[in-house]
């Protein structure tokens, strides 16, 4: 589940556009007219505007192993963690707080696997060692939370890689969730989220990807195609 923190800018494309407004000596008391110069800053990519915005929200129910994968986005980006030192897994239910992939015979085989694990963790808890110890063999499927921080700019980057069908499903719900979130939070956010929280294949117009889906033409096949064009122009 995500939750979006009131921190969040709710007028993005207006401070975009008070910011860009500022720089360029125009009247920036006019909201309509930020916005519209927000959306052609955006458009015309002039990718350092869109670092004005913050998003902050709570991120929680998704694995440690999706949120890893979220962790490699560095760039204008910040999170606090749940604490595997302090933070008790004892009790945790292991039907509930672990991602689950699978389904009938595997989805037990799972289970047994995961509960094997908390037995673990729980007899070396009983032996003495402290959390932060036993918490060396939690598995990867484990539900945490976060406290996310992001920009703009940054998110329409992830977005642009995390809906893609080459990334795994787990961080494409998530990504597909913290959209959802995000579009219903006002109308400056609903045109972002319709126009720019798109896979990357959709903003580019092509797929750079080795395996692709299908979905667009190929890189290789595009440069090819324009190969053509020219040779007949
Ligand atoms: C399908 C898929 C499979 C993946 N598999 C793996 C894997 O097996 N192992 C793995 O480790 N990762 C994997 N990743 C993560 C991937 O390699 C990137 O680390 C991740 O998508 C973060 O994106 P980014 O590097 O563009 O970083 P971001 O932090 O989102 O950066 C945004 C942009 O800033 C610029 N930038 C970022 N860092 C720097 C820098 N240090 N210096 C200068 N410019 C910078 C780049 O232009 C970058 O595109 C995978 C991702 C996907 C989508």
């Amino acid at each position: 589940m995500i939750t979006i923190l009131p921190q969040t800018d709710k007028e993005p494309l207006n401070t975009i556009g008070y910011c860009a407004g500022i720089c360029w000596n125009s009247p920036v008391d006019d909201k309509e007219k930020n916005v519209k110069r927000a959306k052609n800053c955006i458009k015309s990519g002039h990718g350092r505007v869109a670092e004005y915005p913050d998003v902050f929200c709570i991120i929680e129910g998704y694995s440690a192993r999706c949120i890893r994968e979220l962790y490699t986005h560095i760039i204008g980006t910040t999170r606090l963690q749940s604490s595997t030192r302090y933070v008790d897994a004892k009790n945790m239910d292991v039907d509930k707080e672990f991602y689950y992939p699978f389904k009938d015979e595997a989805a037990d085989v799972y289970r047994d696997g995961l509960k094997n694990i908390m037995e673990t963790y729980t007899k070396l808890e009983e032996l003495g060692y402290a959390k932060e110890d036993a918490a060396n063999i939690l598995p990867l499927g484990m539900e945490t939370k976060i406290v996310w921080k992001i920009n703009l700019r940054a998110l329409m980057h992830f977005m642009n890689m995390r809906l893609c069908t080459r990334a795994y499903k787990e961080i494409r719900a998530l990504s597909l969730e913290l959209k959802e979130k995000l579009r219903a939070l006002s109308p400056e956010w609903e045109w972002i989220s319709d126009n720019l929280f798109l896979p990357k294949c959709e903003a580019a117009g092509y797929c750079d990807e080795e395996h692709s889906c299908g979905r667009k033409i190929s890189k290789k096949e595009m440069l090819a195609a324009i190969e053509e064009w020219q040779k007949i122009h």
